[in-house]
């Protein structure tokens, strides 16, 4: 199963995929969280997608499609992959096209949530980041047991640098202009669902699992 987690920034990709890749048992491959990693290592990727990230801005299609060209290739991805924050722009989806091709797949399901922007805001602005397994929370609508201590590996919490009120408003400008008119280009192929993301965590994983379990049942 290959299946896309579209959303705007904050919309619940992260908190969703975690779910749904253990209940599905599929790889959640986030191109965030990758590239916060490369940016972290400092390898030749990090240093290019640094500027862009921290002010907001979209790595450049070139540097993205790589990564995931490359990642999509290994072997761990052949049980099943759920992406997270891939593709962004238009052009993105046209490359993974190409690169699911060479590699005889095919896109299972595009679930776009949705949350209204003032929502995002305290979304983001509240959210909290383990650095030990990227695990996602928030400091009033999700938080850990214990504050500041991730609930899975007691790894150290963290805010995104990215997450301040200015970067998370550039971000949610950059979704409107260069992600949200992927909505149009899947909503052409009968793939797509869109959820209402402004619900519980628990509403919301329920309905894209009920989504996909159909959807494995059809593709079957
Ligand atoms: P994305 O990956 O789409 O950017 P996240 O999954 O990181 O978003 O979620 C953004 C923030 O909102 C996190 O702090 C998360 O804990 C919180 N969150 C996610 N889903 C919900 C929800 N349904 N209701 C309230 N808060 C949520
Ligand atoms: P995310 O963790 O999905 O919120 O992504 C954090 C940042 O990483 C974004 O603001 C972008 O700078 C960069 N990024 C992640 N995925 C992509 C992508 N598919 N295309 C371009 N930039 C990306």
């Amino acid at each position: 199963m290959l299946v896309i987690l579209m959303g705007p920034p904050g919309a619940g990709k992260g908190t969703q995929a975690e779910r749904i890749a253990r209940e599905f048992d599929l790889l959640h491959v986030s191109t965030g969280d990758m590239l916060r990693s490369a940016v972290k290592d400092k390898t030749t990727l990090g240093e290019k997608a640094k500027a862009y990230m921290e002010r907001g801005a979209l790595v450049p299609d070139e540097l993205v499609i790589a990564i995931i060209k490359e990642r999509l290739a290994d072997t761990d991805c052949a049980g099943g992959v759920l992406l997270d924050g891939f593709p962004r722009t238009v052009e993105q989806a046209e490359a993974l096209e190409q690169v699911l091709d060479d590699l005889s797949l095919k896109i299972d399901a595009v679930i776009n949530v949705d949350v209204a922007k003032d929502e995002l805001l305290n979304r983001l602005t509240g959210r909290r980041v383990c650095r030990g397994c990227a695990s996602t929370y928030h400091i009033k609508f999700n938080p850990p047991r214990v504050r500041n201590i991730c609930d899975h590996c007691s790894g150290e919490l963290y805010q995104r640098s990215d997450d301040t009120v200015d970067t998370v408003k550039e971000r949610l400008d950059v979704y409107s202009k260069q992600t949200h008119p992927l909505i149009e280009y899947y909503q052409r192929k009968n793939i797509y669902h869109a959820v209402d993301g402004a619900r519980s965590i628990e509403a919301v994983f329920e309905e894209i699992a009920a989504y996909l379990e159909k959807s494995k049942i059809k593709g079957n």
